[in-house]
């Protein structure tokens, strides 16, 4: 009969054989990427995690924001951009929502079309100038591209609507957000972590590092990830930042894509300055991220739309007028549209 003992010291002996073969297995962190927290989260590449104190939550959104201002819609043509399979046209339809068409693909990116930037349809941060293009006005969308699950990126009537009614579109999220998307009726729906490529329809897609932040709820902080995007066909490539602080990650894109014939760049949210400045850049900073990026041409966006800061809605565009200039760039070469614009590149 086995004593006790040896029983013990077989089970012990067992447990250690399995534990040297576990950790021999790569650490989750390890085995993935830097920011890759090991709770499941995720952080930013040159930043500290990013947790400000509720005392600074508050001082950064006391006081009265600027007033909230209705720009004028610029007239597109749905039915010209509908028939169009042939022409790069970019059309920007308000906040980060961009309707961009390369290689006969329709691309939406971070679609939001309703009056809030909220999880309520009552109270948040509301819409100042009506979408330039109407949701059943869209071509029929071939790509969706998401950044990140804040509200004014990820909005849920739209994501609804877009699931119901073009039922064809394949979307692409970064990691952990394909169950949402999922859930609100996609059947096509691709979760990719930074630097991860996909090919579809022809065009090669890679999500791309952007230093920012991730919450929808009360306790998911950091939980899913923000990204960008580029897309790359035969003849043309693209860049889609979503929302971003200035950051080297620009130089680690540009050394990987080596730059592009457009990048869509936010401009606004800035304000006050000492809140912000981790995960929202300023105008300047946006200048100094075209080059970084290595772009030919900037599409401005993140402004003018919804009021969710400090600095006066209309100042954004200014203050990047004045960089260019500074900087002697073109004005033309950091665009910025009308919500409702459409250029033909
Ligand atoms: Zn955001
Ligand atoms: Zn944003």
């Amino acid at each position: 009969m086995r004593s006790k003992f040896s029983e013990n010291r077989r089970q012990f002996l067992r447990w250690a054989w399995w534990a040297s073969l576990i950790s021999l297995l790569p650490s989750k962190a390890s085995a993935q990427s830097a920011w890759h927290d090991q709770d499941g989260g995720f952080r930013n590449n040159y930043i500290p995690a990013i947790d400000k104190p509720l005392a600074d939550v508050r001082r950064a959104f006391a006081g009265e924001r600027p007033p909230l201002l209705n720009f004028p819609l610029a007239t597109n043509s749905p039915e010209q951009l509908r028939a169009n399979k042939t022409q790069t046209t970019v059309t920007w339809i308000g906040h980060c929502t961009i309707l961009l068409q390369i290689q006969g693909l329709n691309i939406l990116t971070d679609p939001h079309f309703t009056e809030r930037a909220s999880p309520f349809t009552f109270v948040g941060p509301k819409r100042g100038t009506p979408p330039g293009m109407r949701l059943d006005d869209l071509p029929p969308i071939d790509i969706i591209l998401v950044s990140h699950n804040h509200y004014d990126h990820l909005d849920f009537a739209t994501q609804l609507h877009l699931a119901k009614h073009s039922p064809q579109a394949h979307v692409f999220v970064p990691l952990g957000l394909k169950q949402w998307f999922k859930g609100k009726g996609f059947a096509q729906v691709t979760e990719r972590d930074w630097w991860e490529e996909v090919t579809y329809k022809g065009a090669r897609l890679t999500a791309i590092p952007t230093q920012h932040w991730s919450r929808r709820g009360l306790l998911d902080s950091n939980k899913t990830l923000w990204c960008g995007w580029t897309v790359q066909t035969d003849d043309f490539s693209f860049a889609f930042l979503g929302d971003s602080g200035y950051s080297k990650d620009y130089i680690d894109i540009k050394n990987k894509f080596g730059g592009f014939d457009l990048a869509a760049i936010p401009i606004g949210a800035y304000a006050p300055r000492w809140f912000m400045q981790d995960v929202h850049q300023n105008p300047e900073e946006a200048v100094q991220c075209l080059q970084d990026l290595g772009a030919r041409r900037g599409l401005a966006t993140h402004w003018g739309t919804f009021q969710l800061t400090f600095e006066p809605m209309d100042e954004p565009p200014q203050r990047l007028a004045t960089a260019m200039t500074e900087n002697g760039i073109p004005l033309d070469d950091f665009m910025v549209l009308k919500h409702g614009e459409t250029r033909i590149l």
